[in-house]
């Protein structure tokens, strides 16, 4: 994947990290608009927020839907950040190009399912957008990077990749085990994908958010896409790991960025 390109976007500086910020869902507009608004003040120019959110079991809140492209269309007009949300099927990359998202993911859930991805890669044919995929939920490295080579295949050139943890049956402290070992072995493979840094996923509980932004920042990687939302205690998914804009802000200040050389 020797001819790789950044994920340039007009008017973001590339200096390290690259942000990407927002709630977990999209559950109300107020709520997207709250939110957004926030972020923009704290200097935040990449929106994330999850439309369609893929549950490990029925009955919880799965996503607004469509419907909730439009509100994401709206932060992008009133607060001139880029929008990014999570697509799993070929209707999802559809209905998000329509409306004019920015950037794509791919779920943890939908890496580890290869038809999922190719039908995603089949609907991006011929499409230029940055595209980031997330680790399978299962620590399989060569599932991780045959996904990002099935969007590379069909042609995209703007991918990255989220280190989003890894399940485990057992209790940890984390939610999903950090297994640095294999993001950075994929770094060696692939090393010039973009890799960013999900520590809301991996934490699991927001006391973690900020150590776990630092360590990815020791290890060299290049973003991070975290989970924050107007008012965390009430989000309808993800609670306990979701930040105020404000916090995350504190968050990003704190953080010691020294030069690595990978
Ligand atoms: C998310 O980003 O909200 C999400 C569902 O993450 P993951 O696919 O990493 O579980
Ligand atoms: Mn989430």
């Amino acid at each position: 994947m020797k001819d790789l390109q950044p994920i340039l976007l007009p008017g973001i500086d590339r200096k390290r990290p690259l942000i990407i910020a927002g709630p977990c869902s999209a559950e109300t507009e107020e709520q997207v608009m709250n939110t957004a608004r926030q972020l923009a003040e704290q200097g935040i120019k990449i929106f994330r927020a999850g439309i369609w959110k893929p549950r490990t079991k029925p009955g919880g809140f799965e996503g607004v839907g469509v419907e909730g492209l439009a509100w994401l269309k709206r932060v992008k007009e009133e607060t001139g950040m880029y929008t990014a949300t999570e697509v799993a099927t070929e209707r999802h990359v559809f209905e998000a190009l329509k409306h004019g998202i920015d950037i794509l993911w791919i779920g943890a859930r939908t890496t580890a399912n290869p038809f999922a991805v190719q039908e995603i890669a089949d609907a991006l044919k011929g499409v230029d957008i940055p595209v980031l995929i997330k680790n399978p939920v299962n620590p399989d490295l060569e599932l991780w990077i045959g996904a990002v080579e099935r969007i590379y295949n069909a042609g995209l050139r703007r991918l990255g990749v989220i280190h989003r943890g890894f399940s485990s049956y057992d209790k940890h402290l984390y939610r999903n085990m950090p297994q640095w070992h294999i993001p950075i072995e994929l770094r060696r493979r692939l090393p010039n994908l973009p890799i960013f840094c999900d520590p809301s996923h991996i934490g699991g509980k927001r006391e973690l958010v900020a150590p776990l932004c630092q360590q990815a920042m020791d290890m060299g990687f290049d973003g991070l896409i975290v989970e924050s939302h107007c008012d965390p205690d009430c989000a309808w998914s993800d609670k306990n790991q979701q930040v105020t804009p404000e916090a995350l802000s504190y968050i990003l200040n704190m953080l010691v960025i020294r030069e690595t050389t990978q």
